[in-house]
């Protein structure tokens, strides 16, 4: 099969590899119809996160329709279209009782493998799924696949963050980078009675699509965003911060923002190794700081149905839409979102 594999930093190839088989009972393969890339293929891409295997297949946004079985799948069979989370789950254990499927016992991100074992991702033509039956979900007929595939991550990463957030009727939210995860944020915070939200980017694209969800844009280039935000606010700040860049300078605008009392949730992945404020800075608040994996499986169908509503036009977050063969270069105009790159679909 044809598939885009890790080959060191900022270095994506697309190659042939066997196809994959089952493995265990409860696995199913899935021919993929649409797989994205997600600004956390870019930790890799860049270095920032280490430790992938080189070789390892890259993605883990994707549906598809299931053309191998195990013997101990019960809920699927062959010819069923899919939509996946972004690491599998077995529904049973400690964490998955408690809806935490993120941190599942026998859970695997998809396209993560390091020193030789994990799961490859589905940036290719075939995709291996553990855990099947407790992992997919049927892909809705009422909606269009490439919607569908946004349940899979980013949008239940945007629920995710406002409902970890607390985020209710009246709240003034703050949304801190306007990429695909930001930007499903403000959908979600909407979605759960936020009364104004402020959407923070410097990329235009970005801020006039977070203004066509119904967000605030906020041009961190033009403006000081601590000032906008605290002039609608009494001087106070928001209630509640949704952190998507996953860098320092996002979580020292993050903490600029809050009103004391008030919470942060950080969506966005920190691979450097502080924090970017001091503990006294958390005190001084009475700070909430939330953060972590979104257990997407566990908000994939409150997804689907949010996208359902049509409330919020999700799919113009998809800006290409390519041939798989298009990856390598994808990967570069998204990394360096030229082109008005917000989020790329690859269609094997
Ligand atoms: P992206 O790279 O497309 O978007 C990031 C956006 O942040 C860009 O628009 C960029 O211009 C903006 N930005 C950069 N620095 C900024 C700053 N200082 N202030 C305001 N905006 C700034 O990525 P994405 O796909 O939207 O993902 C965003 C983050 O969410 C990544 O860190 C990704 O790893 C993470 N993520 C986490 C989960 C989870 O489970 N927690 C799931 C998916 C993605
Ligand atoms: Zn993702």
């Amino acid at each position: 099969m044809r598939a885009l594999t890790f080959q060191g930093v900022e270095e994506v190839r697309l190659g042939t590899l066997p196809d994959p088989l089952i493995e265990e009972s409860g696995d199913v393969v899935v021919r993929t119809g649409m797989t994205a890339i997600c600004g956390s293929d870019l930790h890799v891409y860049h270095g920032r996160e280490t430790g992938l295997d080189l070789g390892t297949v890259l993605g883990h946004e994707f549906v598809g329709e299931i053309v191998e079985v195990g013997t101990a799948v019960e809920r699927f069979r062959v010819g069923d279209r899919i939509v996946s989370p972004f690491s599998t789950s077995c529904g049973a254990c400690f964490y998955c009782e408690r809806g935490l499927t993120a941190r599942c016992a026998r859970g695997q991100l998809f396209g993560w493998r390091e020193d030789g074992s994990g799961l490859h991702g589905a940036q290719a033509e075939y995709v291996r799924v553990p855990l099947a039956d407790s992992t997919l979900v049927l892909a809705p007929e009422d909606l269009p696949p490439e919607v569908a595939l946004l349940a899979g991550d980013v949008l239940s990463t945007g629920l995710f963050s406002a409902e970890t957030a607390d985020i209710g009727p009246g709240c003034v939210v703050g949304i801190v980078g306007c990429g695909p995860v930001g930007l499903m944020a403000v959908a979600a915070a909407l979605s759960l009675g936020a009364r104004l939200v402020f959407a923070i980017d410097w990329i235009g694209e970005r801020l006039d699509l977070a203004a066509d969800f119904g967000a605030v844009p906020v041009n961190f280039h033009d403006v000081e965003p601590s000032s906008v935000v605290h002039e609608a606010t009494d001087g106070r700040g928001v209630d509640a911060v949704l952190e998507a860049v996953g860098n320092s300078a996002a979580g020292h605008l993050a903490m600029s923002l809050v009103r004391p009392g008030g919470t942060i949730m950080a969506a966005g992945v920190h691979t450097e190794p502080d924090f970017p404020f001091t503990p006294m800075a958390a005190y001084d608040k009475n700070l909430t700081f939330k953060t972590g994996r979104c257990s997407a499986r566990h908000y994939m169908e409150r997804s689907l149905d949010l996208a359902r509503s049509e409330r919020f036009p999700l799919a113009r977050v998809i800006s290409h839409r390519l041939p798989l063969e298009a990856g390598v270069e994808a990967y570069r105009t998204f990394a360096e979102k030229l082109d008005g790159c917000t989020k790329v679909i690859l269609i094997p």
